[in-house]
């Protein structure tokens, strides 16, 4: 036995074992995407199994050795991608992976289980290998793809890319030497070291990656977290002023225009007083969600405050705004809270306004408001222009 060979095998032994504790960690005590981070736990417990298995392999017949150690490395590759599949939450589509799987297996044990069949054993094994990593390049890629962009993806998903033509390589040196059954090397030995040190560093590489994958993530998560509210899932004041101000910049570089629609519900104190917090919990996820569904898919739709909403409308001129905001009104007031067996009433006071040659977003806001603050004055469930001479009654 090769002492540089036996070290090697050792330290990617400890590396896969820590790996999957980690990952265990990850997925139970701390929670973090447990349905992704118990797969890759597993998927690297299957890859120390499999070169602990491949490590038994000599001169006798055994399916453990052989078969055995093929197959358990095959499922940690399987399990490396739905690991990915279900921290990205894309698509499953697992019936290529067992496929493959079921294909090998069954390929493999058409012939007998030792020295004579390394070729044979190697090249499906080589084949399998080489398409499960293309795979798993394949769904990293399109998981990495919304954050990190085409360039960095394709440079990140690298080293599985070369896993997969390495394993394809290995097939062709396979087929094309002239009498493999010659040369069985064993892992333990001299002349497996160069693979031993490939093992490693993929093995290092896809644990990195995953690592990555999952941070990037977590990430995501918390940033998405941080710019909603709880309460009606809408984006909250944090984000509504950052999309104003990017809004904002780009006005002032050439940009389209935009508009803002500021809302408040009328007498909303009387819901609460009268009905209780809950009932008041309840409109306010209605009228999120009525307003919601009125709005363009390219509008920004926040809760502002308590009970106010600002709708912000890139692209659109003041008439348009107007229309908006009137048909926002309209929707509110035709639909009633049904609460405890009642119907209550709900509507809304609107300001709006758009932007325009020296107005700040906060002059823009300040302005909505105001005439926010008169549709009250006149009577609410009303739109007002932030601005100008106030609006005959409306509706
Ligand atoms: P107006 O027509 O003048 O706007 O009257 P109003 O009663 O709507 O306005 P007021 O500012 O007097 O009351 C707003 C109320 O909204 C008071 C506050 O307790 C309630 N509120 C704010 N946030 C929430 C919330 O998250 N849930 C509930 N249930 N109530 C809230
Ligand atoms: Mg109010
Ligand atoms: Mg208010």
């Amino acid at each position: 036995m090769d002492i540089q060979a036996k070290l090697l095998i050792e330290v990617i032994i400890l590396f896969t074992g820590i790996s999957s504790l980690a990952w265990a960690m990850l997925a139970g005590p701390m929670t973090i995407a447990p349905q992704a981070c118990w797969r890759y736990s597993a998927a690297n417990a299957l890859l120390m199994l499999g070169l602990v298995l491949n490590s038994l392999r000599d001169g006798s017949a055994s399916y453990i050795a052989w078969f055995g150690a093929d197959i358990v490395l095959l499922s940690g590759m399987v399990l490396l991608r739905l690991g990915t599949v279900f921290l990205f939450r894309l698509p499953l589509n697992f019936r290529p992976d067992l496929l493959i799987w079921l294909g090998a297996a069954a390929t493999m044990l058409v012939v007998p289980p030792e020295i004579k069949s390394q070729a044979y054993l190697g090249a499906v094994f080589s084949i399998a290998a080489s398409i499960l990593f293309a795979r798993l390049a394949h769904t990293t890629y399109q998981g990495l793809l919304p954050s990190a962009g085409p360039r960095l993806s394709l440079l990140l998903v690298a080293p599985l890319i070369v896993a997969s033509l390495s394993f394809f390589a290995r097939l062709v040196v396979i087929l094309v030497l002239e009498n493999p059954e010659d040369r069985f090397i064993s892992i333990q030995t001299a002349e497996a070291v160069p693979m031993l040190w490939f093992y490693l560093v993929l093995t290092i590489s896809i644990n990195v990656l995953a690592i990555g994958n999952a941070l990037s993530r977590l990430i995501q998560k918390i940033r998405l977290l941080a710019d909603k509210d709880v309460l009606t899932g809408l984006w909250n004041r944090r984000s509504a002023e950052h999309s104003l101000m990017q809004l904002h910049h780009k006005w002032q570089r050439g940009g389209e225009g935009f508009a803002v629609v500021l809302l408040d519900l009328d007498h909303f104190k009387q819901i609460n007083d009268n009905f209780g917090h809950q009932a008041g919990d309840a409109a306010l996820r209605q009228a999120a969600l009525l307003m919601k569904s009125t709005l363009r898919e390219s509008d920004i739709l926040c809760r502002f405050g308590g009970e106010e909403f600002l709708v912000i409308l890139p692209g659109v001129s003041i008439k348009q705004a107007h229309q908006v905001a009137e048909k926002l009104r309209l929707c509110l007031a035709s639909r009633a809270l049904r609460w405890d067996d009642q119907d209550i009433p709900l509507s809304a006071s609107f300001g709006f306004a758009a932007i325009s040659p020296g107005l700040n977003i906060s002059q823009l806001l300040c302005a909505a408001d105001q005439a926010m603050y008169q549709a009250k004055a006149q009577g609410r469930n009303r739109v007002v222009e932030a601005g100008v001479a106030p609006l005959p009654p409306s509706g």
